[in-house]
Parts: structure tokens; C-alpha cells; sequence
């Protein structure tokens, strides 16, 4: 980095870091190293053992105590061996990211000596003492302890000397007091009703699993840069900050190569996740400069969740490493793309079918349609839950700016299938299909693998759309928990399914056939979910106006998204597929809206220090030298002449003046409107306070601060500036 200012990492530091061996090994070879796999479990467990632990991991057979025991006492071998001297319970609180608490192994033997112990009881439940997690109030209200219980289907795995447990966090009364309760609870739900429909087509099959491939965008800084950033520190994103010159306009990055640094950073990350057994795959550059993608084989929905949770934190460890640091902000800078995570989702069955993907034969494209249109359905009877499923402060600076999607989620099927389900709506009975079949008309349920085959019109602007064999879930943000859009997906698809299996045996107890009673209910859905089917600019403006006549949810404001969770039909979705009973969709509410209002509160309060501590005071030395020259000028010259020599610079005394001016006066104003606001108790109205009175100031402050970066002399400017951020060579 070339500027004068600030010492970025440079070359030779970065260098060391850049020569991190690449292991001379095979990645097969050290895949799944530091995972206590089945291959792990064969060797230290009995099979007795093996058999019941792999009987709870796949058909969720509770695991007695006994056998826990024996589990707990194989892991232990097995760690140790590895050189882990700790172990903790791994978990997910209602915050985004992990919880841990760590306890030794070792513990005194009653003889004066000390050995190493892990009982079952360890293994499978602690009680860690949480009272600090958000819990929206149910531990208050109930006085209850929260604990954690061992998830048996996420295997335990070794970060540094710590043998780590995924485990549920739920309170004493048995509410869910994370993310994985829920997520459990809705692939079970969409398991149990998807299982029940594919009946209708194959009776071998007894299990559907959820699978999910999520895109992990990020985007690196320089470590010295980072840390000149009080705003980057402590809120992930620039508050200020004026365009570079050269930005993405050039859109030069995406293509580009991947710059040797970061490159070595790569490296070294993905060695660090095949070790973890996160099966990295594709890693390249992303539109804004310094932007990069990550993204793994599909896995099980559960699996693939840990796995990016622990993917955020393996980051983050490599990148200081490599001296940066990793923004997993969704919008770090303003003015060039944020980052997302796409959530790349389908259902198949235990018979090996992916039950998004178009068949060989029209029975097979029968179940295919089937499954797509009970999703469309399901997403549009649940758009606005959806929506809140992947809102947030951080996500709600990406959705609706022109560059992701947009904050009204609709379905992209492509022209071609979109062609065929209207015309499955027009048709007059499957007699009508299977004549388009035998006369060849295109269209037919025989012709949906040649479709998709050329069907390459992918739109990037849709929030939701289908890829040929998945859904493409875009919305989420690049900071998230995947688990809050996977549940609420999930749900939405187990819930229309039961209902789609009901409407079927109606028809059928009717006197219908089978096939005849699927198809009639496939083509009320079609005709009934039309209005959540778009195509086009998910950008433009006529969209908005359209969604909003087709009664799509077009809200904006993050705290009154979130409503959507406890609407009545949403309640009746989540307690009629149990996955969460309605005393816990309040109690998370309460959790979002107060995790809302301190994101925004933070941020309030560093944009105003930076404001009155950094901006003001540089301002006022450059107006100070300004102000020395002029007078010197006027002192040597007559007043005529030094006017006109003075003239540029007392304007320039003027403007900054004024923009310091304002910017106090918004900064005064934005502290007396956050103390209205922290007196506030119902957390939904303060988070909506700070959403509508107090996030605005931000802009208008950011204006004024901006246009000073302009004008003051480079080298007293104390930030580093965006040009100086945002190209890593
Ligand atoms: P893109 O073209 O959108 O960048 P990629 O080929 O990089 O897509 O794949 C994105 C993700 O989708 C990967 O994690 C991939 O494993 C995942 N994926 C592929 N097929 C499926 C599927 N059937 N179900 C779920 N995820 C899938
Ligand atoms: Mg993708």
C-alpha cells in the first residue's frame, strides 16, 4: 500500500504469513483430522456402542445413559490422543455466533493425585451459567437455569486443545434458548411431512433430509488499517468514509485474479477447514474490491449450519494470522456491494432422490411438481415470515439497495417452468398432460429435464430463486446464523406439505384417484401462489409498486418485519409443526428487537464520538491553518489585493465552518432523541424509535463528514480512507 499516512501491514510482514506451508499431503489425508467421525467412532468405540450411537445420529433413537458413558470415555481417548486437555459445550444463542464455556479434563482423584475424566453426564448435558444470553425473559420469568444437551448428529470436534460438543440451549422449562433446538425441530417437521407425500408416489421411502450449501461472502482489511478504525472495530462497518475514485465501477475485480496475499490466506483457511471436515470447495473473488466468496459441498441442513458457524470463527483466526481482518459485516463499506450468504436448499430422500430435481419420466416429474409447488405456496403464504427470518441492523443495510435483493421476497422459476405451471394451471386434467405427452407438445411433464438443461436465464436480482435443482435462498445476510432462514423454511414447507397431504386424501376419500387428487391440489396451489412468481428487476421500482398491489409484504423497517413472527398464522405454523410454541416466538422477538436497538445504539454512540473527537478537532487545526495563512496574507498585503489572494482559502474557512457547525448540531440532536428513546420499556417500540429517530442521523451526520474528508489536508486526516481500506495488492 502506497500512501503516505498509514503503515499497512506490509509486504515482508504479509510474506512470512504468506509462507505457510502448504501441506505436502493429500487433502484426503488429513480431512476430518480433528473430527470425531465414524471413522474415529469405529476405532474408539465398542461396536455395541457404535450401533446405538449411529442408531440416535440417524434415526434419532434416544442414547441411555450408559451408553452415553461409553461414547464420553471413547471421545476422551480420542482427544487426548489429539492433544486436547479441555472440552466444552458448543452452542448457538439467540446472538449470531457461538458460545462456549471450557473445562478441563482433569480432576483430582481423591488420592492426592489428579487424572483425566469425561463422564456421559459431561458429555450430554451442562448447565453453563448463562444468565447473560439473551433469553427475551423466559429465564427471568421462570427463574430457571438454562442447560445444554449434547446433539449426538453434529460429530464433537477439536479447536486447538478444546474437544467441542455441539449441543442444544434450552431453559429448565424446556424452551429453546438458541438456534439448533428449532433447526432440529423443523427438519424433523419437514422430514415427518415430506415423508407422508412421497409416500403418494414411492412407499419405500422413510426419511426426507433438508440439505443446504451456503455462499460465504466476506471481505478482508489490512490489520493496521483495521485497527485505525474505531468504527470498524467496534461495529464492523465504516460509518464514514467518502467513495474512492476507483471503486467496483470498473468491475474489475470479479474476474481479476486472487492477489497473492489473500490467496495464502485462502490456503491457509481451506487446510484449516478439511481438517475440521468442512468441505470448502469454491473460493474466488466477489464484485467490490476486496470482497471474496467461500462456499462447500452441500451437506445434511444441521451439519451444514455448524459448519459455517464454524467456518465465521476458523476466519477469523486465519485472517490475523495472515495480518487482516475479516468483515462478515453485510454492509462494511457504503456505496459498493455488501455481503450476502446465499442459502442453496432442497429436500431428498433416504432412496436417494433429490426431490427438487426433474425426474426421467412424467410419474417422477409429477412428485418434482409437486414438491415445487407446494414451496411456491409455501413461500408465498409465507413471504413476510420469511422476511423476518433473515432481517436484522446489520442485513437491512443490504436489502433493498440496488445491488441485493430487494426487501419484498418473491420466486424466480425461469421462463421455461414458469411456462409449464401455467400451463399445468390451464390444463383440464392429467388425461390433457398426458396427450401434450404422447402429441409431444412442449411443455409437458416428460419434457422438464430438457428445459432445464438450456435453462440458463439465472436472475440475480430475485431474493428466492430456483436453480435447476435447489433453491437459491439469497436474502440471507453474510453475518447470520443460517439456522433463522433454514427453521423458518423448513416450517413453512412442512406445514404446506401437511396440508397438500390433507387436501389429497379429502379428494381421494372423494372418490378421486391418487393421481388425480395430487393433481387437482398441484393445480389449485399453482393458480393459488401466482402472485408470488416474478421474473423480472426485483430492483426497479415497478416491482415495488406491483408487489404491493399482488399483497406482497413490502415493509422495511426491521423492528416491524419482525411482526411477522407472531402474526396468528405464523404461530399456528410453528406450534403445529412444534417446532416453537408461542410463549418462545415472543420471548425471540423480545431477543431481535433488543439486539436491534444496541446495534443502532452503538453505532450512535461511536459515529458520535468520531464525530466530536476525530472529525471536529482535525477540522478545527485545518481551519487553523487556514485562518494563519489568510491572516499573514492580510498583514502583507492591502486589503484589496489580499482578499483576492485570500479569497479560495477563507471559503474554504466558511464551508468548514459550516459543515462542523451541523455536524455538532445533528450530533446534540441524535444524543437527546437516544435519551427519549432509552427510556422506553416495551423493547418493539424502542427498537422502533431507534429505527425511525435515530438511525436517519446517520447519513445526515456521514454527509457532513464526508465532504470535510474532501477538504482537509490528507495528511492531518486521522481515518484511513476508503482507497487506503479497500485494495489489498
Ligand atoms: P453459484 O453458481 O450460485 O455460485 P455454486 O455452484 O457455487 O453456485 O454452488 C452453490 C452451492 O450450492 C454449493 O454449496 C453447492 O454445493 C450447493 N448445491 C448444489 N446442489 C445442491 C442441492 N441439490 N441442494 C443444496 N445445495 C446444493
Ligand atoms: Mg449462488
Amino acid at each position: 500500500m502506497s500512501n503516505l499516512r498509514f503503515k499497512a501491514v506490509d509486504e515482508a510482514s504479509s510474506r512470512k504469513a504468506m509462507e505457510v506451508p502448504v501441506p505436502d499431503v493429500k487433502t484426503s489425508d488429513y480431512f476430518g483430522k480433528y473430527v470425531f467421525d465414524r471413522k474415529n467412532m469405529r476405532k474408539y468405540l465398542s461396536k455395541e456402542t457404535l450401533k446405538l450411537v449411529l442408531n440416535a445420529i440417524d434415526r434419532g433413537e434416544p442414547l441411555q445413559r450408559e451408553v452415553a458413558n461409553h461414547v464420553a470415555a471413547g471421545m476422551r481417548m480420542w482427544a487426548m490422543e489429539m492433544g486436547a486437555t479441555h472440552y466444552t459445550h458448543w452452542f448457538h444463542p439467540l446472538t449470531d455466533g457461538t458460545a462456549e464455556k471450557h473445562d478441563a479434563f482433569v480432576d483430582f482423584d481423591g488420592n492426592g493425585g489428579v487424572i483425566e475424566e469425561f463422564s456421559g453426564k459431561l458429555l450430554a448435558q451442562q448447565e453453563p451459567d448463562a444468565s447473560s444470553f439473551p433469553s427475551g425473559g423466559i429465564r427471568n420469568t421462570f427463574e430457571a437455569r438454562g442447560y445444554t444437551a449434547w446433539d449426538p448428529s453434529s460429530p464433537a470436534f477439536i479447536v486447538n486443545d478444546t474437544l467441542c460438543i455441539p449441543t442444544i440451549f434450552i431453559s429448565y422449562t424446556g424452551e429453546a434458548l438458541d438456534y439448533k433446538t428449532p433447526l432440529l425441530k423443523s427438519i424433523n417437521a419437514v422430514d415427518k411431512a415430506a415423508t407422508e407425500v412421497c409416500k403418494l408416489f414411492d412407499p419405500n421411502v422413510k426419511k426426507v433430509f433438508s440439505y443446504l450449501g451456503w455462499e460465504q461472502e466476506y471481505f478482508l482489511v489490512d490489520e493496521a488499517l483495521y485497527s485505525a478504525r474505531p468504527d470498524l472495530v467496534l461495529t464492523e462497518r465504516t460509518l464514514m468514509g467518502h467513495d474512492s475514485a476507483k471503486n467496483q465501477q470498473l468491475e474489475d475485480h470479479y474476474f481479476g485474479s486472487i492477489p497473492t496475499r489473500v490467496a495464502a490466506f485462502m490456503r491457509d483457511l481451506e487446510y484449516e477447514c478439511y481438517k475440521l471436515s468442512i468441505p470448502v470447495k469454491t473460493r474466488h473473488n466477489e464484485v467490490a474490491p476486496n470482497q471474496f466468496e467461500v462456499a462447500p459441498i452441500y451437506e445434511e441442513c444441521n451439519l451444514a449450519v455448524d459448519h459455517n458457524l464454524l467456518l465465521m470463527s476458523v476466519m477469523k483466526i486465519v485472517a490475523r494470522r495472515h495480518c487482516f481482518r475479516v468483515l462478515l459485516h453485510e454492509k462494511p463499506f457504503k456505496g459498493i456491494n455488501g455481503s450476502g450468504k446465499h442459502n442453496n436448499w432442497s429436500l431428498g430422500t433416504d432412496t436417494g432422490v433429490n426431490l427438487l430435481g426433474p425426474g426421467k419420466n412424467a410419474k417422477q416429474n409429477l412428485q418434482f411438481i409437486t414438491f415445487i409447488s407446494n414451496i411456491l405456496m409455501a413461500v408465498y403464504k409465507n413471504n413476510a415470515l420469511l422476511k423476518a427470518s433473515i432481517s436484522s441492523a446489520t442485513n437491512a443495510h443490504r436489502l433493498g439497495a440496488n445491488e441485493a435483493p430487494p426487501a419484498i421476497i418473491s420466486v424466480f422459476m425461469g421462463t421455461q417452468i414458469s411456462a409449464l405451471l401455467d400451463n399445468l394451471a390451464k390444463s383440464k386434467g392429467l388425461k390433457d398432460i398426458e396427450l401434450q405427452e404422447k402429441t409431444g407438445t412442449r411443455l409437458s411433464l416428460s419434457h422438464i429435464p430438457e428445459i432445464l438443461v438450456d435453462n440458463t436465464d439465472r436472475n440475480r436480482t430475485s431474493p428466492f430463486a430456483f436453480t435447476g435443482n435447489r433453491f437459491e435462498f439469497r436474502a440471507v445476510g453474510s453475518s447470520a446464523n443460517c439456522a433463522s432462514a433454514m427453521l423458518a423454511l423448513n416450517t413453512a414447507v412442512a406445514g404446506q406439505l401437511k396440508e397438500f397431504k390433507k387436501e389429497v386424501d379429502t379428494l381421494i376419500s372423494k372418490g378421486k384417484t391418487k393421481d388425480e387428487a395430487i393433481f387437482l391440489t398441484i393445480q389449485k396451489n399453482i393458480k393459488e401462489s401466482q402472485n408470488i412468481r416474478f421474473d423480472g428487476n426485483g430492483y426497479s421500482d415497478e416491482w415495488k409498486a406491483e408487489a404491493a398491489k399482488r399483497g406482497l409484504d413490502c415493509e422495511t423497517k426491521v423492528p416491524v418485519i419482525l411482526d411477522a413472527y407472531l402474526s396468528k398464522e405464523s404461530v399456528k405454523l410453528f406450534t403445529s409443526t412444534d417446532v416453537l410454541s408461542e410463549k418462545e416466538l415472543h420471548a425471540r422477538n423480545e431477543v431481535k428487537w433488543e439486539q436491534y436497538t444496541k446495534k443502532i445504539q452503538i453505532e450512535a454512540r461511536v459515529l458520535g464520538d468520531l464525530a466530536m473527537n476525530h472529525i471536529i478537532p482535525v477540522a478545527t487545526r485545518y481551519q487553523g491553518l487556514l485562518l494563519d495563512n489568510v491572516s499573514k496574507i492580510f498583514a502583507l498585503y492591502d486589503k484589496e489585493k489580499a482578499k483576492k489572494l485570500a479569497a479560495q482559502n477563507l471559503s474554504i474557512i466558511e464551508d468548514i465552518a459550516e459543515h462542523m457547525n451541523f455536524i455538532k448540531l445533528k450530533v446534540d440532536e441524535m444524543v437527546e432523541v437516544r435519551k427519549v428513546a432509552n427510556k422506553i420499556e416495551n423493547e418493539r417500540e424502542k427498537a422502533l424509535t431507534y429505527c425511525e429517530k435515530i438511525a436517519p442521523y446517520f447519513d445526515l451526520i456521514r454527509y457532513h463528514i464526508d465532504k470535510l474528508e474532501l477538504t482537509i489536508d490528507n495528511e492531518m486526516w486521522t481515518l484511513p480512507k476508503y482507497r487506503e481500506l479497500l485494495f489489498i495488492r
